[in-house]
């Protein structure tokens, strides 16, 4: 199980089922759901921002390297 405070410096690349997908910061997550917070329970919460579906959403951890704090805040819409 990993917890999202031992890898800080990723990001977390969603993608739902209806291609919808999307960058967060770890960092935001841990912000806002508190420091114990696992992937696992990322994956049951993760709800998608296009269809609304909850669940059936792919996660992959994304190492951005020394750029993390500049995008926080942005680079949450569509990449296609
Ligand atoms: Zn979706």
């Amino acid at each position: 199980m990993i917890q999202l405070k031992n890898v800080l410096p990723h990001h977390l690349y969603l993608r739902c089922r209806c291609n919808h997908s999307r960058m967060v910061a770890v960092i935001e997550l841990v912000e806002a759901y508190g420091e114990n917070i696992t992937l696992d329970q990322v994956r049951k919460n993760a709800k998608c921002t296009a269809c609304k579906r909850k669940g059936g959403i792919e996660m992959r951890l994304v190492y951005v390297g020394g750029s993390e704090f500049a995008m926080r805040g942005s680079n949450t819409k569509e990449r296609e």
